[in-house]
């Protein structure tokens, strides 16, 4: 019989701490492409099968959807009114809309101003409330742990063990969806939550012989806020890639597990390669991603020619969110190709098309 999808909570229920009585909090998350490149890989000149999980497909445009969905399910069944979340922007406007879809109040600490523009308008119209600090992304982070402990709301960052619970659904899919687990999922790492969700999720999968292999972990980060390159915290991370624009990730130790378990590596990828990912994906495949989703493309990129990552290996890279979320971005990438503008007129389109065939 046909069965309506209802989110991901709903599908993976055998494998997601609710119970009958849960009243699922969902907005049909998840279930979400996986799209096999077709012209990168040969502009690579490698035998390699390269998917991507695009995760910017979301409801609201990123992987964070997956584990607000059970955070938020789990807080209202606990009771809470309300939720709060540090935010580089992204899991600002996942809770945000999940609290408008609960029926409760979402609190945001964002960055000042290092958020992108389309993160911010959703989150506004999801009617979150916006506090915005004279500080990065980990200070707010210490600072919702601390306010947790004087106010009557619930934190919904991936510190909340309910996020990644939700978030290990992605790996799930990737398994059901190719009948096997990939030889290399390459990701972007910020806070490490993902990373973690991910690996986690595999283990249980292969655990349970769902699959019988485990992927090989690739934790890629930006240059400018690369703490797992550096082995220790760091102080002022900065990066284009605002979404990973964090210098003391929370998931630091599930991360190191998944790398050294997983026989893995982290590394890390200047402002221009992320960038150049970004635009390869648009203009080659047709995937608008934001740039800091890029990331693991422009690594498991690097990777494959170098022959750390052989040829004949799958791949998965995921790409956590939509580019449509960072315009301002997507627009200077674009500087050359400026609209033309013409009269209107027959010849004057015959001669734009003809000059630019
Ligand atoms: C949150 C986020 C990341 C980083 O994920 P972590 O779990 O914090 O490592 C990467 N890309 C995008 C688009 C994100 O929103």
């Amino acid at each position: 019989m046909h069965k309506h999808y209802t989110g991901l909570i709903e599908r993976y229920r055998n494998r997601l701490p609710v119970s009958a009585n849960t009243r699922i909090i969902s907005l049909n998350e998840g279930n979400t492409p996986m799209i096999q490149l077709q012209n990168i890989p040969k502009m690579l000149g490698k035998e390699v099968d390269i998917y991507v999980k695009f995760e910017g497909l979301n409801p609201t445009g990123s992987f964070k959807d997956r584990g607000m969905t059970m955070a938020v399910t789990k807080a209202v069944e606990e009771g809470s009114q309300a939720i709060i979340c540090a935010s580089t922007g992204n899991t600002s406007a996942a809770a945000a809309a999940y609290a408008a879809r609960a029926g409760i109040k979402a609190f945001v600490l964002i960055p000042d101003g290092k958020i992108a523009l389309g993160k911010l308008a959703q989150t506004l119209m999801y009617n979150a409330t916006i506090i915005q600090i004279n500080g990065n992304f980990d200070q707010g982070m210490e600072l919702v742990k601390e306010v947790a402990n004087h106010a009557p709301v619930t934190i919904v960052n991936s510190i909340n063990p309910f996020r990644l619970e939700g978030q290990k659904t992605a790996a799930f899919e990737i398994v059901d969806d190719l009948g096997f687990a990939p030889d290399y999922h390459c990701l972007p790492v910020g806070n490490a939550g993902n990373i973690s969700a991910y690996w986690k999720g595999y283990k249980e999968y292969a655990l349970d012989r769902v699959c019988g292999n485990r992927p090989i972990m690739c934790g890629y980060q930006a240059a400018g806020a690369a703490p797992f390159l550096a082995g220790h915290p760091i102080e002022n991370p900065e990066t284009v890639a605002t979404a990973i624009r964090i210098g003391n990730p929370q998931s630091w130790a599930l991360a190191w597990a998944a790398q050294q378990e997983s026989g893995g590596w982290f590394d890390k990828f200047s402002d221009e390669d992320i960038l150049v990912a970004q635009k390869m994906l648009s203009q080659y495949e047709g995937v608008f991603c934001e740039p800091a989703s890029a990331t693991s493309l422009a690594g498991a990129m690097q990777d494959i020619k170098s022959g750390k990552i052989p040829e004949g290996s799958k791949i998965v890279c995921t790409l956590t969110g939509n580019g449509i979320k960072d315009p301002e971005i997507a627009m200077q990438q674009c500087l050359d190709s400026k609209p033309v503008t013409i009269d209107a007129d027959l010849d004057a389109v015959k001669r734009a098309i003809l000059d630019n065939l």
